[in-house]
């Protein structure tokens, strides 16, 4: 049992001892109930509205030094404290009772054009970084959509439309900038200390705050062909027995550059059925590789696709739509089977997410089902002990996403999430079982969720696999009395005797 004092939420602390902070800092410090009601409401709003909580104090470091301040000032007051780069996390870690370092004013992000490397401070977001590379016709891996944070999508992993060729985004850091929990700020690369190195790449922030990640960048000097294709919903068994195909026969033959994800979208209350997709090359060769679906007979408008730059690919405007701001409690959950995925299993995938839909036919506005078909082998061919990252595996992963509007129905919604995560997975697992195979695409001991769409509750073991010891060898190390605990923290390991 750990007797580590509890954390509070610093209600209690003086305005002489916050203005001793505020007098060490260059950024601002905002205390509950001091500034104005809009400011304060501004700061503390999140993508997912479900887990927003009334910290008492938001600081907006300035530089680096303003973060070690504060983490300073969180350690001799044992306060709460948690992390916010972009806000876009499912799982809520970005916000707390305590204090918030909220790094929206760190974006600054400076590129190396002969070296190709890119140095973003940890307050960027996909969008600052994917701009300044791509006007020097270099290119660097984030996530599929502009608006979310560096700061999450990297140290938890990151899968791209560039992965099948460049790995997880996690993959493409080379050195980064770590802020710990005593207010040191130390490197962490292969040559220095490479434990913290290891653990920033999928350990979330369990050992720190990153203040600058140096990303590898890729040459660019072409524009992508990208759209959505949408069917009627009566073409939603065609569109599921295109997954094995388009995936086997299509995607894993497009040497990395044709990435697609199968969704199906609740409109109205009705589930219909779509691909996003994405292929880094002409539009005459893209035009091959998206044949089945224009032979389905998509509709059009809204479907097709177009060449646009890659940063436009991932434009947060063109899904803003799908997002209607009434319908903003989310959660997620996901899991992962291996190629081909039996007829038996996607059918569950989608009847089960019709079953959770059909009950709650008005609130449940803009859910989605992500069946993500891309091509995971490269990021399956990293070991798996070379970073914390422990989901490398090749199979067909399924994201729910349940968004609602009542908060009433808060828990009822989490509560439905797992039941379809869970109960996919036996289905996943009897179904194995009756082919006898293993379903192991990638590492053996790879987990099958990944931990970025999830409601933040899975077993570490779920989460971590493997690596989960190691996780906490570093950090009784870098963080032995748990300061940063939003993300899956893991508890130090005991000291041997
Ligand atoms: C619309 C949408 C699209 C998405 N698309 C993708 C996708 O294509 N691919 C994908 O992999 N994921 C995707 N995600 C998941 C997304 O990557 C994660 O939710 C990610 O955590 C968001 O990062 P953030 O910085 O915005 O989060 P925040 O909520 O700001 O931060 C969450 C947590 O991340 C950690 N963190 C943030 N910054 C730092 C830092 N500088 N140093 C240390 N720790 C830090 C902290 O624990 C923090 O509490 C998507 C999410 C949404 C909402």
């Amino acid at each position: 049992m750990s007797n580590r004092a509890p954390r509070n939420d610093g209600s209690s602390l003086t305005s002489e001892q916050i203005d001793a902070l505020r007098s060490k800092l260059k950024g601002k410090v905002i205390v509950k109930g001091q500034a104005s009601d809009e400011e304060y409401r501004s700061l503390l709003d999140r993508w997912n509205k479900m887990h927003i909580k009334e910290a008492n104090i938001i600081v907006l470091p300035e530089s680096e030094e303003d973060i070690s301040e504060t983490i300073k000032f969180v350690a001799e007051h044992t306060l709460d404290v948690a992390i916010h780069c972009g806000g876009h996390t499912y799982s809520g870690p970005s916000s707390g009772h305590g204090l918030i370092i909220d790094l929206r004013k760190l974006r600054k992000v400076t590129v190396d054009v002969e070296k190709k490397l890119a140095v973003a401070q940890g307050g960027c977001l996909a969008e600052d970084i994917e701009r300044a590379t791509e006007d020097v016709k270099l290119r660097v891996v984030m996530g599929a959509i502009n608006a979310t944070g560096c700061g999450g999508i990297t140290t938890g992993g990151g899968i791209s439309n560039l992965s099948a060729q460049h790995g997880l985004v996690c993959d493409n850091v080379v050195a980064a900038r770590v802020a710990l929990a005593d207010g040191r700020i130390v490197v962490a690369s292969e040559t220095e200390n490479a434990d913290l190195f290891w653990g920033i790449r999928g350990g979330g922030s369990n050992f720190g705050l990153v203040t600058e990640f140096t990303y590898k960048l890729h040459d660019c000097d072409h524009d992508v062909y990208s759209g959505f294709f949408m069917f009627p919903p009566n073409k939603l068994d065609d569109v599921l027995g295109l997954f094995n195909t388009i995936h086997l026969d299509y995607i894993m033959k497009s040497d990395g550059k044709f990435a697609v994800n199968g969704f199906f979208a609740v409109r109205e209350g009705v589930v219909m059925p779509g691909f996003l997709v994405y292929y880094d090359g002409p539009e005459e060769e893209a035009k091959k590789f998206i044949k089945p679906l224009e032979d389905l007979g998509p509709i059009s408008p809204p479907s097709g696709g177009k060449m646009i730059p890659h940063s436009a690919s991932t434009d947060w405007k063109q899904f803003a739509a799908m997002f209607p701001p009434q319908f903003n409690r989310i959660v997620g959950s996901s899991t992962q089977v291996g190629y081909p995925v039996s007829p038996i299993v996607l059918k569950k995938t989608v009847d089960l997410f019709q079953e959770k839909i059909a009950l709650y036919p008005e609130n449940l506005g803009v859910s989605k089902l992500i069946v993500d078909l891309r091509d995971y082998t490269k990021i399956a061919s990293v070991p798996l002990d070379a970073t914390a990252y422990a989901n490398r595996r090749t199979g067909m992963l399924v994201g729910v996403d349940f968004i609602w509007d009542d908060p009433k129905l808060d828990s009822i919604m989490l509560a439905e999430a797992r039941n379809y995560i869970s109960t996919l997975r036996q289905t996943i697992k009897e179904t194995n079982e009756q082919r006898g195979i293993a379903d192991v695409g990638g590492h053996v001991a790879a987990t099958t969720l990944y931990p970025l769409l999830t409601d933040g509750e899975e077993k570490l073991a779920s989460v971590f696999g493997t690596n989960l010891q190691r996780m906490k060898e570093l950090k009784r190390k870098y963080d032995p009395d748990v300061m940063w605990d939003k993300w899956y923290p893991v508890e130090p390991a005991e000291l041997p005797n």
